[in-house]
């Protein structure tokens, strides 16, 4: 699966996708994760792609020609199953879109800032809009890493047996049980003896009993869905 992220602050995603398991992913070939940077497409001299909005009003906008210009280039290159817009107004990330996501081939994030992106790129170009939580950020590039780390830890062969994402909370209709490791007996915090007995199938039947309790303590509307 490939990502091309098109941002004015390519910087900000270094980090992010150069540890752990993105890194891991990338370096076993399982995705390819490309950051462009908005202000190469840039036409004018100050190779700025914003401007002041139509209207009046505070905050700057970005314009379209940068945008429209990166996204032709690519769609050259190659056929995109979806041309993302990061964006607080847009349909809230779950585990079931990120399911969805990790099928596809090649998708191109779109990482808004300032006051958002020209409507017309929106209504011309993207085919879908993901926000990340009802709370605004200063730029798309933060919820663009969030999604892609979402979507790649859920590709065949990028997490070990160890950490597979099949238990993981929200991937069935339940949060995932406690987890607890050495010392068994921490200044007299005790590890539930379950877990130390050996007996595989007593185990798994208190991980259930913990989910489902979590679940309906936590998020019973999981459990109405
Ligand atoms: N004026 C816009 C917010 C702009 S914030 C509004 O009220 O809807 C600047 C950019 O940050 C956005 O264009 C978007 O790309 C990104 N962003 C901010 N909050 C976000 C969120 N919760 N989810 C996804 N992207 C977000």
């Amino acid at each position: 699966m490939r990502f091309d992220i098109i941002t004015v602050l390519p910087g900000l995603l270094e980090s992010p996708f150069a540890h752990s398991i993105l890194q891991r992913a990338q370096k076993k070939g399982l995705t390819e994760i490309v950051v462009h940077n908005l202000r190469s497409y840039a036409t004018n001299k100050h190779k700025s792609v914003d401007d002041y909005p139509y209207g009046g009003g505070s905050g700057m906008v970005m314009q379209i020609a940068p945008f429209a210009a990166c996204i032709e280039k690519l769609k050259s290159e190659r056929e995109y199953d979806e041309i993302i817009f990061m964006s607080p107004d847009g349909c809230q990330l779950n585990q079931s879109m990120a399911n969805g996501l990790a099928l596809k081939k090649n998708v191109i994030v779109l990482c808004g800032h300032y006051k958002g992106i020209d409507q017309r790129i929106r209504d011309i170009y993207v085919t879908k809009e993901i926000s990340i939580g009802d709370y605004v950020l200063s730029g798309g590039e933060l919820p663009a890493a969030v999604l892609v780390d979402a979507v790649v830890r859920l590709i065949p062969g990028v997490l070990s047996d160890e950490t597979s994402a099949l238990s993981d909370s929200f991937q069935g209709d339940l949060l995932d049980a406690p987890v607890y490791t050495r010392p068994a007996d921490w200044n007299g915090h005790k590890v539930p003896y379950v877990l130390l007995s050996g007996n595989q199938a007593m185990i798994d039947n208190w991980r259930y009993e913990q989910s489902l309790l979590r679940t309906r303590e936590r998020r019973p509307d999981l459990l109405d869905e």
